[in-house]
């Protein structure tokens, strides 16, 4: 089959939808033929609305997208987001790409708590909040199955200098999704993760032109990443396309730290 309409009409939640990699996420799944629930931080639900509006379906009328607001490391947040979306769409998402994240950089002698705690939160415990939800909601209703993709980082496996609890994190979500995938294999569920590398998205604009300059040095595809590499893949794993592969880690890093 080609490319166009794999997704067939699908459930599509993405988290992390108004910006960068999930942007671009929710762009691709759409052109796929995926229905997209953009979810975005509760502060962005203008850039929520935009991205599902901007998204181009299969057909194209009646945009069958739509946008909510959600912390996804707050438990009440992570539950209404899913009362809302199987509200809207009549059925929970069988489709979950986890994008939400966020970066609070310092080197370990400097490192607070609260910043650890804060990046552990939105990035480790949010990721377990959202998957547990949407697992939860295929489950209670007999969904034959779905396909859940968290996206990690390289960082996770190799770490990173200012990087200790984004490290931690990912390295966490890694471990996350392959208990996922043991437990939820019976139900037809598989889950995945993506390590990006360094892709150019609003995150890596924090990052020192310098800093990123030696890393595109390092890339042996000479570049780096751009957001549709990384939806790409997210686009392959929530198709049938991928039917024989769970607990993967999939590296999305023009060969960086192989
Ligand atoms: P981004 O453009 O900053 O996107 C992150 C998104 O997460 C933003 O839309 C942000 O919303 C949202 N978000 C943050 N906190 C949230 C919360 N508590 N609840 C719900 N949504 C929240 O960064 P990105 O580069 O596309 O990152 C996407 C994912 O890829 C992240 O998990 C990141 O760790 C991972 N990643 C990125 C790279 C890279 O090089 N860019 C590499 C490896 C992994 P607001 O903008 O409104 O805060």
């Amino acid at each position: 089959m080609g490319s166009a309409g794999r997704l067939g009409g699908a459930l599509a939640l993405v988290t992390g939808g108004a910006s960068g990699i999930g942007r671009a996420v929710c762009a691709r799944l759409a052109r796929d033929g995926a229905r997209v629930a953009v979810a975005v931080a509760d502060r962005d639900e203008v850039g929520a609305g935009d991205t599902a509006r901007g998204l181009r379906g299969h057909p194209p009328t009646p945009p069958p997208h739509a946008a909510f607001g959600v912390d996804v490391a707050s438990a009440p947040s992570v539950t209404q987001l899913l009362a809302r979306v199987q509200e809207h769409f009549g059925a929970p998402p069988s489709i979950l790409v986890g994008c939400a994240g966020i970066t609070r950089d310092e080197f370990l002698l400097r490192l607070q708590e609260a910043p650890f705690r804060e990046v552990l939160g939105v990035n480790l415990t949010g990721t377990f909040l959202v998957t547990q939800a949407v697992a939860q909601a295929l489950v209670a209703a007999g969904a034959p199955g779905g396909s859940i993709i968290h996206v990690g980082s390289v960082v996770g496996k190799v770490g990173n200098l200012g990087q200790a609890n984004y490290a931690a994190a990912k390295a966490g979500v890694e471990g996350l999704t392959r208990s996922c995938a043991k437990e939820l294999a019976r139900f037809g569920i598989r889950c995945n993760v993506v390590l990006p590398g360094f892709i150019v998205t609003p995150m890596t604009a924090k990052v020192p032109p310098k800093v990123l300059e030696k890393f595109a040095g390092m890339v042996p595809l000479g570049r780096l990443g751009d957001p549709q590499d990384v939806a790409d893949v997210c686009a392959f794993l929530a198709s049938e396309d991928s039917s024989y592969i769970t607990g993967a880690s999939v590296e999305v890093t023009g060969g960086l730290f192989m």
